[in-house]
C-alpha cells in the first residue's frame, strides 16, 4: 500500500465512531480545536478533530479506527515543539495525551518509574524528591513538556553534559501501532538482551513509528547538593573557552550553558547591576555530595579569581533556580527582538565552537539579521535563532541555509534534541544519505505500513 493514501479529512461514519468512543472528549468545534493548531513553531495547521483519550484502551481503539477508515494521526503532548512536529499537517485527527497523566509506579528499590505519556517532566520531578530519587532530562520547557513529548523528540537539557538526555533513561515502553496492535519495547527489567533493543528507536521518532502508552523510565539517587555559577564575560568567546578549559583539566560540570551577546540582549534587566559591557555568560552547575561540591566549588572559585571574572554563586534551590530562570526565558524573549524568528538546535564537535560563532558573527555583520546562538555548550548543541522583520525573511532563510551548511561542513548535525518535524525537513537530504534514508524509510514502514502516523514531518 501506498504510504500517502489517506484522505486529509476525516470520513463521516469514521468521526461518529470516534464521536460515540470519546463523547465530550471529541473535539470538532473550531473554538475547540484553535489551541491545536499552534506549537511553539511559527506554523498554524488546524486539524479536522481532535480526541482526548484518558486511557489506553481508548488510544488503541482510535487507532484501529485510523487503520479502518485510512486516516492520520498526530500524536500530542502539550505542543511545545518547536518544529511543527506536534501539527497535523497532513490533515487527520490530533490525539493529545495531556489527560493520560498518571503516575503508574515508582519503584524505589529498583529505581524505575512508569508513566503515562501525558505526566509533565516537573510534575514526575516533584513527586520523585519525596522519593529522594531524580530523572536528570531538563528541558528548559521541562515544567510545562510531557514526558511523552520529550521521549518523542529526545528532549536534552543543561544537563545533558553529565546525565546524558531522555535517550538515557527510557527503559522500555508500550508503543500503540496502527490498526490497535501494542509492542513492548524491552524487558522490563534493568538488564536484559532477549529482544533486539528497539526503545532508543522510538526515542526521538516524533511521533512517526507509534504512540506511547506506558513509558518505563530509569532513575537516579537525588544529588545531596547543588551549587551554581553565573559567570560575567566581556567578550563572548572567551566564555566558551573557559568551558572547555574547566572539560579539561577533568572536571565534570552538571551543566555548562553558554549565552552570547545577541541572547544578552534580552536578559540584561535580570543580570547583576554592577556589570556594564557583557558580552557572554556562563552557567557552571555542580551536584553531589556535600563534600564533592565544596572541593569543585574551591576549585572554580580560584580559576574565576585567577582570571578576575565578577560571577554570581548560589547554592539554595530557590537562589538557584532564580538564576537559571534568567537562561531558561531567553528563548521566548527573544520574539521581542524582531517580528520572526526561526530557530534551529544545531551540534557540532565542541572543538569546532569558536569557529562556529566567528562564523554566526561575520554572517550577521554581512546580512544584517540578527543571530542569537545559545545553549548547551559543554556537548555542542547550540540553539541557533534568527531573528528579523518580515521584509528580510528572504535574505534570513538565506543565512539560514548558511549555518546549516557550516554545521555540516564542521562535522555536526542539524538537530540535537528538538527534532526534524517539519521545518528541517527538506534539509535531512544534506545530512543523510541514500541508502541511510531507505533504512528510515524500511523502519517507518514496518511499525506503520500505511503511512498513517504523523506522515508528513521527519523523512524527507
Ligand atoms: C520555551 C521552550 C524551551 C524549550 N527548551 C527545550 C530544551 O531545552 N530542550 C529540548 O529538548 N527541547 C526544548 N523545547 C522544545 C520542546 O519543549 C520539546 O521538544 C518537548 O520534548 C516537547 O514536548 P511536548 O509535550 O510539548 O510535545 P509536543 O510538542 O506536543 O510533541 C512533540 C513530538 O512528540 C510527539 N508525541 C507527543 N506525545 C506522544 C506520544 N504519546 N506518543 C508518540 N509521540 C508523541 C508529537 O507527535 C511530536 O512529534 C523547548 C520549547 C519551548 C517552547
Amino acid at each position: 500500500m501506498s504510504p500517502r493514501t489517506f484522505s486529509s479529512t476525516i470520513s463521516e461514519e469514521a468521526l461518529k465512531n470516534l464521536q460515540d468512543l470519546l463523547g465530550d472528549r471529541f473535539l470538532v468545534t473550531e473554538e475547540e480545536i484553535h489551541p491545536y493548531a499552534f506549537d511553539a513553531s511559527s506554523l498554524c495547521f488546524f486539524p479536522p478533530a481532535v480526541a482526548l483519550p484518558e486511557t489506553k484502551e481508548e488510544v488503541l481503539e482510535i487507532l484501529r479506527l485510523a487503520d479502518k477508515y485510512n486516516f492520520p494521526i498526530t500524536p500530542r503532548g502539550s505542543g511545545t515543539a518547536t518544529t511543527g512536529s506536534a501539527l497535523p499537517i497532513g490533515g487527520g485527527l490530533v490525539v493529545s495525551f495531556t489527560r493520560m497523566n498518571r503516575i503508574l509506579e515508582i519503584n524505589s528499590e529498583e529505581r524505575t518509574a512508569v508513566v503515562e505519556p501525558g505526566v509533565l517532566n516537573g510534575d514526575l520531578k516533584r513527586e520523585l524528591k519525596k522519593y529522594n530519587l531524580f530523572y536528570p532530562p531538563d528541558p528548559a520547557s521541562y515544567t510545562f513538556s510531557t514526558i511523552g513529548g520529550n521521549v518523542a523528540t529526545g528532549a536534552g537539557g543543561p544537563r545533558g553534559l553529565k546525565y546524558g538526555t531522555t535517550k538515557d533513561y527510557v527503559l522500555s515502553l508500550l508503543v500503540g501501532l496502527p490498526g490497535g496492535q501494542t509492542l513492548r519495547t524491552g524487558p522490563g527489567t534493568l538488564k536484559g538482551v532477549v529482544p533486539y533493543n528497539i526503545t532508543p528507536l522510538f526515542v526521538g521518532s516524533e511521533g512517526t513509528l507509534g504512540v506511547f502508552l506506558e513509558i518505563q523510565l530509569k532513575l537516579l539517587p537525588l544529588p545531596e547538593k547543588r551549587a551554581l555559577f553565573l559567570i560575567y564575560f566581556p567578550e563572548e568567546l572567551s566564555a566558551l573557552k573557559l568551558g572547555s578549559e574547566i572539560l579539561l583539566q577533568g572536571i565534570t560540570p552538571a551543566c555548562a550553558e553558554f549565552v552570547d551577546k545577541t541572547s544578552i540582549l534580552v536578559i540584561k534587566e535580570r543580570l547583576d547591576a554592577k556589570t556594564s559591557s557583557i558580552e557572554g555568560l556562563l552557567f557552571l552547575e555542580f551536584d553531589g555530595t556535600k563534600e564533592e561540591v565544596e572541593k569543585v566549588r574551591v576549585k572554580i572559585r580560584e580559576i574565576l579569581g585567577s582570571k578576575e571574572l565578577f560571577f554570581q554563586e548560589a547554592e539554595e534551590e530557590l537562589e538557584i533556580e532564580k538564576l537559571w530562570e534568567i537562561r531558561r526565558v531567553i528563548s521566548p524573549s527573544l520574539r521581542t527582538l524582531g517580528s520572526k524568528k526561526i530557530s534551529d538546535d544545531v551540534v557540532i564537535p565542541r572543538r569546532g565552537s569558536l569557529e562556529f560563532i566567528k562564523f554566526l558573527r561575520n554572517l550577521e555583520k554581512e546580512t544584517g539579521v540578527l543571530i542569537a546562538a545559545y545553549g548547551h555548550a559543554g556537548d555542542g548543541n547550540f540553539h541557533v535563532n534568527l531573528i528579523f522583520d518580515e521584509e528580510h525573511e528572504k535574505v534570513a532563510l538565506q543565512v539560514r541555509e548558511a549555518i546549516l551548511r557550516k554545521v555540516l561542513d564542521l562535522a555536526g548535525t542539524l538537530s540535537g534534541e528538538h527534532g526534524v518535524g517539519f521545518t528541517k525537513r527538506s534539509f535531512v537530504v544534506w545530512e543523510l544519505n541514500d541508502f541511510q534514508l531507505e533504512i528510515m524509510r524500511k523502519i517507518k514502514a514496518l511499525f506503520d505500513p500505511k503511512g498513517l502516523l504523523n506522515p508528513n514531518i521527519k523523512l524527507p
